[in-house]
């Protein structure tokens, strides 16, 4: 009996594993011509100090419409980008199109701040990275200071004395770097001694619970102490509460981004949310 249940459930993974890997297959293959049809648009969160609740910069996320397969999340497209290779050409087109939209709020008169934008491993270790950022900075007439970018542990991980060079290179450029889902990754807290990182992000993992969670409380307490010890600063993830932003506050967290304050937001309803407050 165990037998035929085993087989059972290794018939029924491989069929799910075929029907994955269709899907995978078709919006890996859609995903070629999706910058090309206009499919791929940008979303930006509100990022709000706590010292005067001013929005002082702007996480970029980028979003896919397919006609036929709908919205596309990220975390299922960006893996399939970084696997075809088309994540180069999209991550470009992100930096570009984010500095672009940011120059234009400027040059319309918007109080400047900061725009993040997420980097994919495999954009982060691609040759010309730091060249083409100074490139595409220099095209949108932006200064490197309004650009952040953003990195995950497991990133910095894989080769830290190759990170070190990439990321010196791109501090070079004025450009800051954050670590993105800080604490959920490769947590080798002696890449940030190395690594001239300007700001951690605390993961929304550890903001969700906080409210019940004691040990939640703790390691978010002490994430903000350790950042504030070695100098960088510290934004939390994921702030959905009233509760989680006064627990935030009462330990001392700079920024927050979240479902509180404002999902992430079309430019046009950027530009509103910013005007209201
Ligand atoms: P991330 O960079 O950690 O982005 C935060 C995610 O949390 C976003 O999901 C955002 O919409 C969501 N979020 C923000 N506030 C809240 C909240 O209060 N509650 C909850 N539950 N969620 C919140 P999204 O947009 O689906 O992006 C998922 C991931 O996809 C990102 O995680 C990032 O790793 C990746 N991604 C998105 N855009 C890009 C991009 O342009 N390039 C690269 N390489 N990766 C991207
Ligand atoms: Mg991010
Ligand atoms: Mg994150
Ligand atoms: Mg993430």
């Amino acid at each position: 009996r165990s037998k035929r249940e085993g087989r059972n459930n290794y018939s029924f993974f491989t069929k799910e594993m075929q029907i994955s890997s269709k899907r995978n297959l078709e919006l890996s293959h859609a995903l070629r011509t999706a910058l090309n049809n206009n499919e791929l648009h940008l979303v930006y969160q509100p990022q709000i100090s706590l010292h005067n609740q001013e929005v002082i910069g702007a996480e970029t996320l980028l979003r896919w419409t397919h006609p036929e397969f709908g919205n596309i999340s990220p975390a299922e497209f960006i893996p399939i980008a970084e696997n075809n290779g088309l994540i180069i050409e999209i991550g470009e087109w992100v930096l570009r199109s984010a500095t672009k939209q940011l120059q234009i709020w400027i040059d319309e008169g918007i109080k400047p701040f900061v725009v993040s934008v997420n980097l994919s491993a495999i954009q982060f270790r691609h040759a010309n990275l730091p060249e083409s950022i100074s490139e595409i900075l220099k095209e949108n007439s932006l200064e490197a200071k309004y650009l952040e970018l953003e990195l995950t542990e497991s990133v910095t991980a894989k080769d830290p004395h190759q990170a070190i060079e990439i990321i010196n290179a791109i501090n070079e450029i004025g450009v800051k770097i954050s670590i993105d889902d800080f604490g959920t990754g490769y947590s080798n807290l002696s890449h940030l001694k190395k690594f001239k990182i300007y700001k951690l992000k605390i993961d929304q993992s550890f903001v969700q619970d906080i409210k019940d969670d004691q040990e939640d409380r703790a390691i978010v307490s002490a994430i903000i102490n350790m950042s504030d010890a070695l100098g960088l600063k510290t934004i939390a993830e994921g702030v959905e509460t009233i509760e989680q932003l006064q627990y935030l506050r009462s330990q001392g967290c700079q920024e927050v981004q979240g479902y509180y304050f404002s999902k992430p937001l079309v430019a046009e309803d950027f530009i509103s949310f910013i005007k209201k407050s």
